[in-house]
């Protein structure tokens, strides 16, 4: 389909709900400036997920190989730090402000829809700033900033860099135990399913921006959307599972075509 008689009729689409839905993933965040899973130069392309992505992995090459370690820490402060929310999430604010949007389901862990003005946000990743009790599982939320200078301030004054001195740098629970970021780690289960899946399955219109849609089982949602009878447009620069499933696919970034998306609301 023409890019600009997507963008009209996503425009159309978009008039007639109050229940849109988003679904988001890792390309949004890219735009951010956030590389995306094994992107050449990314995170993950520098640093093995084996090593440093679950809870036991990170231990066994904390007590091996500390200074990978740290600068899987530095790397992560330095790339969380600087990104920004980009003009396709700032759109989304807009369409939650107007009354459009219901909801916002994410795999991304870096708190840029929340900066954006949406205030419900389902995180099946969780959230890189909240951070879970060890002991009691309560959680807290932090600033992005607040909560990165943090760690940074603490990595610069850390004579030794192990365990006992990790654990130092945590953040306290009221309960007096450390705390750890509120991510979910491979190997571990996604959060907010059931919320996730009742939101698809009650949407009128499912958004679907920047996910390839090979990560289950968040990448279902689009599907279950659509057997629940909701149109599916879907925003993707470049491949994705969904070519059977979008109704409406534009091809180009959520921060090119949303803003356009919008204005065409507005005008109307
Ligand atoms: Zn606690």
């Amino acid at each position: 389909m023409e890019l600009y008689a997507g963008i009209e009729q996503a425009a159309e689409v978009f008039k007639t709900t109050r229940k849109l839905v988003t679904f988001s993933g890792a390309g949004m965040s890219a735009e951010s400036g956030i590389p995306t899973f094994r992107d050449p130069g990314g995170i993950w392309d520098q640093f093995d997920p084996a090593e440093v992505g679950t809870g036991p992995g990170l231990l066994n090459t904390l007590s091996r190989m500390p200074e990978k370690i740290r600068a899987f820490i530095n790397e992560t402060i330095r790339v969380f730090l600087q990104a920004q929310p980009n003009p396709g999430h700032l759109a989304l604010g807009t369409l939650e402000q107007i009354g459009i949007l219901r909801s916002v389901v994410t795999q991304n862990v870096d708190n840029l829809h929340q900066e954006a003005g949406n205030k419900n946000v389902i995180e099946m990743h969780g959230n890189l700033f909240r951070q879970r009790c060890l002991a009691c599982e309560a959680k807290k939320p932090f600033g992005r900033e607040e909560y990165l200078g943090r760690v940074k301030n603490a990595l610069e004054e850390m004579t030794t860099f192990d365990l006992p001195s990790i654990m130092e740098m945590l953040p306290k629970c009221d309960c007096g135990s450390p705390m750890r970021p509120d991510v979910v780690m491979f190997g571990e289960a996604v959060q907010g399913l059931y919320e996730s899946f009742q939101e698809a399955d009650s949407c009128d219109v499912m958004l679907v921006l920047g996910t390839s849609g090979v990560v289950y089982p968040a990448a279902a949602l689009p599907q279950k959307a659509k057997e629940s009878g909701a149109t599916v447009i879907e925003i993707n620069p470049g491949d994705s599972a969904y070519y059977g499933v979008a109704d409406i696919r534009l091809q180009g970034t959520t921060g090119e075509i949303l803003p356009r998306i919008v204005q065409r609301i507005q005008n109307a």
